[in-house]
């Protein structure tokens, strides 16, 4: 069943009103959902037969809508009465639940003024997320190198199909590198989330940490499981969090209805970090570690145009970001670095940078033993 092509599968779906056999849910290709992502959905999980927070993720579906400029031609009541009873016309107890709201083929530009807006359910057996055996462990995440955009760019809070294209790239480039999945930044180089999930910190004063929800989306397992620390006097601080805070972490995980709460292990670990950015950006790199009596040394040379020598400490100390500086051979993004940095001073060690005998840019990361 779960490798079955979702379109092939057996079961019922309620589609605008109406149950109809899952394999003639279609829609035709000239569909503005389709073309122009006039198009909003909720994820939701029952457990057990009952929905987890149905009415607050039928709430949210209908604000979704609403921000796209989409009136759903049904009550949140009758969206809710629908999901329970297409639970049960699917023999599901244990399942993902997933409302549809989209602009049908009425027009075919950018204006929509004419078009029918549909709603479909659908329901699934969904176990989990990420693999079974990696979550135990904790997942591994990578940083996307796509941000969340302003809120001035568009309804940047709802959970509208358009805002996940830069989640599908980043996903993508992350399980290509090994990672279980990517933390995004937003606009302004600030932790944002991960691709599909909220992020959590728990930093070395005993509180949660988790960046503010003013540029994606308020997770509805995000707000449970701040709910669920209060009320076990964990304290939980909502706020700007940047990349390079990261390393003092003592322990992350995600939040999400798929996603559910997840561990992450590392977020993509400075070293390795310092080396694939060498080496993808310099063309050539060369790594050397050295054991000194009281201290080891990391010495990462690279032949590419690195950060311009002037700007090297602005870069670092603040984290600040040469935008696509790198493609214009003017230095790099100093991500890596600022977080190598703030992990060696977090050990009682430091970063140092150079000129590298190879021509471009050397790092020394010094630790003690
Ligand atoms: N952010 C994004 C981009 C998501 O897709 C999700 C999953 N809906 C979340 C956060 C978490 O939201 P929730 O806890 O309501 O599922």
């Amino acid at each position: 069943m779960d490798n079955l092509s979702f379109d092939k599968r057996n079961g019922f779906i309620w589609y605008n009103g109406e149950i109809v056999a899952w394999n003639t849910a279609n829609v035709h290709v000239l569909n503005h959902g389709l073309h122009y992502a006039s198009c909003v959905f909720e994820g939701e999980r029952a457990y057990n037969g009952r929905i987890f927070e149905s009415q607050q993720h039928t709430k949210r579906l209908f604000d979704s809508a609403k921000s796209l400029d989409m009136e759903i031609p049904y009550s949140q009541k009758e969206i809710l009465e629908a999901k329970e009873m297409l639970l049960e016309k699917n023999s599901l107890l244990d399942a993902y639940v997933r409302p549809v709201v989209w602009r049908g083929s009425e027009m075919m530009a950018v204006s929509a003024q004419a078009t029918k807006i549909h709603v479909a359910i659908a329901t699934w057996e969904w176990p989990s997320y990420f693999d079974p055996e990696q979550k135990m462990k904790g997942i591994k995440l990578d940083i996307a190198k796509w941000r969340r955009p302003s809120p001035e760019c568009g309804p940047v809070l709802a959970k509208a199909a358009g805002l996940y294209m830069i989640c599908t790239l980043s996903k993508h480039e992350a399980e290509a590198k090994g990672y279980s999945d990517a933390l995004m930044l937003d606009y302004r180089g600030q932790v944002a989330e991960a691709t599909g999930a909220n992020v959590f910190f728990k930093m070395p004063d005993g509180k949660l940490h988790t960046p503010l929800a003013d540029c994606f989306l308020d997770g509805i397992t995000r707000r449970t499981v701040m709910k669920l620390a209060e009320e076990n006097d964990i304290q939980i601080i909502e706020r700007k969090i940047m990349p390079e805070e990261m390393a003092e972490a003592e322990e992350c995980f995600l939040t999400g209805t798929a996603a559910e709460v997840t561990p992450v292990q590392s977020i993509r670990r400075a070293l390795i970090n310092l080396l694939t950015n060498a080496i993808r950006y310099a063309g050539k790199a060369k790594a050397k570690i050295q054991i000194f009596d009281d201290h080891s040394e990391i010495v990462i040379d690279d032949n590419g145009p690195g950060i311009p020598r002037d700007k090297r400490e602005e870069v670092i100390l603040p984290f600040t970001r040469l935008d696509n500086s790198r493609n214009n051979q003017t230095g790099g993004t100093g991500l890596g670095l600022s977080i190598a940095k703030n992990a060696a001073l977090n050990h009682g060690g430091e970063l140092i940078l150079e000129e590298s005998p190879l021509g471009g840019l050397r790092v020394r990361l010094l630790l003690p033993l």
